[in-house]
């Protein structure tokens, strides 16, 4: 590798570094709230339907968890979702010839995981705008945009303002903000959401879901729009925002909210389940002792048995399901399919931050952990962000493990479903 070559390598690391652990405060200064979802968004009451006994109560109220979502505050993920694209431009930053085009074809790939992933329930739709808008600003002057809610809501509305007289913002629920390379303040592409009240409004429409791109974009590719979006409709990170922490140590590769650019980006089965994608039919629920089986379908096809969910008590589950190369895998050495065993709850929010927006303690816990078969034993050859957690899977007849009770045994592998024993003590 060249000198140049390892300088971009180490580049990308640290910006993807710079999404990963999105900012915060030095050590010595007091815990801001990450930028994906400030307190202040999430002011509105915890939804406390709970249908099914599997669901998982959600202790306090605010920001992105595993629990039933508020949609008063989040966006719902069904019917038709539209979202508008813009373009703006500075006084101090200008795009190159082509980058409009770029990203356009870049995140035209977006809906399309969307449509898959829901099992087309959810019918997303970008609209991309024709031509740059210009903020008569500085980009500089919107520094901070990433861990201030208001700073943000202060590009998002000068975003929308330059942009007013030729779209009509009445017919899009989520404003996306693309600014030119080269406006260097942009570094990473926080989501944005406000309570009722607290957004922009245009054209009669209040504008309460947003996220504005950065550089990162580079490194991620069009499911950084996936990832984000997520965020809007309630899905929590899946990965560390403690910088010290091993940052994609809890699900790996295994669900777009972590590691962006795995190899198995589909959602995790309870994520379609919160989002309203898969029926109460489709989740097996055990809330008792005793061992009973389960086939599974696999999660990227429609239909049938999607998790076994034990409600091992409080904020507190263990799923089951089964994972197959789907339309929105990628075949590879660093995704063994398999059934995938994880543990989930509700004690704390997006990025293992507890209530009150803390830097999370290093080790977790986190929203998501899956139970790895292999434990200390890394897919070597794999990122390293992934190799840990690639061969989680029971893949094999007889494969075991056992998490808080609860045991999970293979038993056979007609076709692509796959039959476990699941038992509780
Ligand atoms: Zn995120």
């Amino acid at each position: 590798m060249s000198l140049s070559a390892r300088v971009r390598a180490t580049l990308a690391v640290v910006l993807a570094g710079t999404l990963v652990a999105p900012a915060l405060p030095a050590p010595a200064a007091p815990a801001a709230p990450p930028a994906e979802g400030p307190p202040s968004a999430a002011a509105g009451p915890a939804r406390s339907t709970l249908v099914s006994p599997c669901q998982l109560p959600t202790p306090v109220t605010g920001w992105q968890h595993e629990g039933p979502t508020n949609y008063a505050t989040w966006l719902p993920p069904s019917g038709t979702v539209r979202g508008i694209v813009l373009f703006v431009d500075f006084t101090n930053a200008a795009p190159v010839s082509g980058e409009r085009a770029g990203r356009t074809s870049m995140f035209g790939a977006a809906p399309n995981f969307f449509a898959d992933s829901s099992y087309g329930a959810l019918n997303f739709q970008l609209t991309f705008d024709t031509a740059w808008r210009h903020i008569p600003q500085p980009h500089t002057a919107f520094a901070g945009y990433n861990t201030s809610f208001s700073a943000q809501r202060s590009y998002l509305a000068a975003a929308v303002a330059a942009a007013n007289s030729a779209i009509d913002f009445s017919l899009y629920q989520i404003v996306y903000v693309v600014p030119p390379k080269s406006a260097g303040s942009f570094t990473n592409s926080p989501a944005w959401v406000a309570a009722p009240g607290d957004g922009v409004t245009a054209d009669g429409a209040e504008l309460r879901h947003a996220v504005t791109f950065g550089q990162d974009v580079d490194n991620w590719g069009y499911k950084i729009l996936n990832h984000e979006t997520g965020h809007l409709f309630g899905l929590p990170d899946l990965y560390s925002y403690n910088n010290a922490d091993s940052i994609h140590r809890a699900v790996g590769g295994w669900d777009v909210m972590g590691l962006i650019s795995a190899r198995a980006p589909d959602l995790f089965a309870w994520h379609k389940w919160k989002a309203g994608w898969l029926a109460d039919s489709q989740i097996d629920c055990r809330t008792t002792t005793g061992s009973a089986p389960a086939t599974l379908t696999p999660l990227g096809a429609t239909g049938g048995t999607k998790a076994v969910v034990v409600h091992t008590g409080g904020n507190t589950a263990v799923v089951v399901e089964n994972r197959q190369v789907s339309t929105l895998d990628v075949a590879s050495g660093c995704f063994q399919p398999g059934v995938l065993v994880y543990r989930v709850t509700t004690a704390v929010f997006s990025g293992g931050a507890w209530p009150g927006g803390n830097v999370p303690p290093i080790g977790g816990p986190f929203p998501v952990e899956v139970v790895d078969r292999t434990p200390g034993s890394d897919v070597t050859t794999c990122s390293a962000d992934e190799k840990a957690l690639v061969n989680a899977t029971l893949t094999a007849i007889g494969h075991t493990v056992t998490y808080s009770g609860v045991t999970v045994q293979l038993t056979a592998t007609p076709g692509n479903n796959r039959e476990v024993s699941v038992t509780v003590v």
